[in-house]
């Protein structure tokens, strides 16, 4: 194997600069397809398997995907894949299969000159009893999920006592990408990013608000991660940040959700549906929630927590109006699992639609995100007021 050629640095050679993937191809039937990447050097690479759906993960270090989309468009065995950073250390390319599938062959190649390394991915059909067998008997030492997960999540922030601590969540990020624009083929992750900047350095002109960002960069965070990070630093506040696209190319303007089983409409409930895929996409696997405990105490948290919510989403219209364009009935609620914390009064807010051109126009305008920003800030101090007013 050429790793043992390498000198002894190269695993920190390879810490500062990310792997460089610069071809890719795919082909193929619905039996058996192969997808090759070439590498500029050596990848370390594992692969595993997921169930429900079936997906087949490849993990790798660091890497930068430098080959055009559509030279790895799902064909044959594969309907969709997606593939990006994971964090600073990771990079991951998840292939949702049609059906269960292996792969038969998983392996870093030279190639023609002799020189190149290319992995190669042979899938090819198997069937039910054979897939779960796969999933139940593979190892995930090498790069578990709780390495993963513990990694990511950035010390607690240093607020002094009594400051009104909120967390700024931009959505999407790494290898999930989110919604991609009409026109100019605009990734909500660095949208949700840029406005989540604005509004955090906004937030923290405010004497005694301290707000914080979810991810700082263009990486991938769990739903979950999300809401941990914001209960351990100990938020006050949780706004989430989108801009998704919708069938509905005419629909645009602002729309601020809040958590509750019932979704207030099919709209909300499909954004909440295609909001809550984003753990799938990122190729993890799907925990199954546990049962609801009966608990009096937390159900009247949660309640009030909720109250909170709907609160701060009636503020942020208040600061929208007349300045800011909302669709019809601009608050509506669904199952968005971001904002499951109990304790944490939580928003998720569309700022507008990357489905609509005109709406993808604001959304790159640094003057409107810093207005939005400045709006935001006006309906969190509001909110805040009323709290204090309140005794909370
Ligand atoms: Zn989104």
């Amino acid at each position: 194997m050429a790793a043992s050629l390498l000198p002894a640095a190269a695993s920190s050679v390879e810490a500062r600069d990310p792997l460089l993937a610069y071809g890719a191809r795919i082909v193929g039937d619905d039996a058996r397809t192969r997808i090759v990447i070439d590498f500029d050097r050596e990848p370390r690479f594992s692969v595993h398997y997921i169930a429900n759906p079936e997906r087949i993960v490849v993990d790798l270090p660091a890497t930068a995907f430098g080959f055009p989309a559509k030279d790895l468009a799902a064909r044959g065995l594969f309907k969709d894949i997606r593939y990006g950073k994971m964090d600073e250390e990771s990079a991951r390319i998840v292939l949702t299969t049609a059906g269960p599938v292996k792969l038969a062959l998983a392996k870093v190649q030279a190639d023609e000159t002799g020189n190149g390394h290319r992995l190669v991915l042979d899938a090819e059909m198997i069937d039910k009893k054979a897939f779960a067998e796969l999933v139940k008997t593979q190892s995930w030492s090498d790069r578990t999920e709780a390495a993963q997960t513990t990694s990511a999540i950035p010390a607690p922030q240093k607020a002094a006592p009594g400051d009104f601590v909120i967390a700024v969540d931009a959505g999407h990020g790494g290898i999930d990408t989110g919604a991609i624009g009409v026109d100019t083929k605009t990734e909500e992750k660095q949208v949700t990013l840029a406005f989540a900047k604005a509004l955090t350095d906004r937030l923290n002109k405010e004497p005694g608000i301290k707000a914080f960002l979810t991810r700082e960069d263009d990486e991938f965070l769990s739903l979950s991660q999300r809401v941990l990070i914001a209960r351990q630093n100990h938020a006050g506040l949780f706004i989430s940040l989108h801009a998704d696209t919708l069938k509905q190319k005419d629909i645009r303007g602002a729309t601020v959700y809040t958590i509750s089983d019932k979704a207030s409409d099919k709209l909300a409930a499909d954004l909440a549906e295609r909001e809550n895929l984003s753990d799938q996409i990122a190729g993890k696997e799907t925990v199954a929630e546990p049962p609801e405990v009966a608990d009096i105490l937390l159900d009247l948290t949660r309640r009030e927590t909720q109250a909170f919510s709907i609160s701060l989403a009636e503020s942020v219209l208040n600061s929208f109006k007349d300045q800011v364009g909302t669709i019809n009935n601009p608050h509506r609620h669904a199952g968005f699992r971001v904002l499951q914390a109990p304790d944490v009064p939580s928003i998720l807010l569309e700022i507008g639609f990357l489905s609509n051109a005109e709406d993808e126009k604001l959304l790159l305008d640094e003057a409107w995100r810093g207005k939005i920003a400045g709006l935001l800030t006006d309906a969190v101090k509001r909110y805040r007021a009323a709290v204090m007013a309140n005794g909370g």
